[in-house]
């Protein structure tokens, strides 16, 4: 039996990006652990990637192309399958446009920089509207609102959670997610450092979720209530003075507007 060796990598699961220490022994993977050197998540991990070895491992995982012959799915070789590519898909798409075809891209392939350029690529080549994935599903309001306000749609702000004293979670569960966009490994941990050393968890949310029983204060809202609940705090925010952009003023434009926009929502008309 050789050393092992030990391969350094992310798990590509999700957004929060852990560290992981992978460890290979005659070519097999031996072990995968959370890399406690790594700046963001510190050693932790979600049984997720604790699971990632018997994912890798798993007997069904797709390991080569499969192509649909008689309503089956059989194996084929990359050849083939690139064949069978260029036998149909052309006269569907000269048939029937280009949306007729649609991409949709797992979260293990966004999280490879590799896979990520060419996947671009490849939907930029297709000339498809129909590109489908993680974000399509809950997050790209987020993207889009982060590049109108910011000028690129992954210009997105994220709350310091190792260093703010006040943190408000708004209609996200991050126990559970980790962060999603926010990149939180760990958020419970650092959660419960924030309390530590004094700071409040505020989470507004309909449901009683794992973050709501971790905060210092949970106020229920009711469903559909989230942007009245902002238009009010806006609202607040101008009406007590509270708007100062210090050295931020220089970089933003449109404040007046969102003034005027929010003075009939005072939180007594919303509440
Ligand atoms: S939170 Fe879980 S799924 Fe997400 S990167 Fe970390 S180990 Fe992977």
């Amino acid at each position: 039996m050789t050393e092992p060796t030990v391969a350094y990598r992310i798990c590509p699961l999700c957004e929060a990006c852990c560290g992981l220490t992978v460890e290979l022994r005659d070519g097999r993977v031996a072990a995968v652990r959370g890399d406690r050197e790594d700046v963001f998540s510190a050693g932790y991990l979600c049984p997720k990637g604790v699971a990632l070895r018997e994912l890798h491992e798993d007997p069904d995982r797709v390991r080569e192309p499969l192509v649909k012959r008689d309503g089956r799915f059989v194996t084929a070789t990359w050849d083939e399958a690139f064949a069978e590519i260029e036998r149909r898909l052309p006269p569907i798409l000269a048939r029937s446009g280009r949306d007729a075809a649609a991409l949709a891209i797992g979260n293990p392939t966004v999280h490879k920089m590799g896979l990520l350029l060419y996947v671009t690529r490849l939907a930029r080549a297709l000339g498809t509207r129909n590109v489908f994935s993680a974000s399509t599903l809950d997050q790209m309001p987020k993207q889009l609102s982060s590049g109108l306000l910011f000028g690129h749609w992954l210009s997105i702000p994220v709350p310091d959670i190792e260093r703010c004293d006040f943190l408000l979670v708004l209609g996200a569960n991050p126990v559970a997610s980790n962060g999603s966009l926010w990149t939180v490994p760990d958020f419970r941990g650092k959660a419960k450092a924030l309390q530590a050393r004094g700071g409040k968890l505020v989470v507004v949310d309909p449901r009683r979720t794992e973050t709501a029983r971790l905060a210092d204060r949970h106020l229920f809202i009711r469903p559909g209530g989230d942007v009245f609940f902002l238009l009010g705090l806006v609202h607040t925010l101008f009406a007590e003075g509270l708007v100062r952009l210090g050295t931020l003023a220089e970089h933003v434009n449109g404040v007046e507007a969102v003034r005027e926009a929010v003075v009939p929502f005072a939180p007594e008309r919303v509440a």
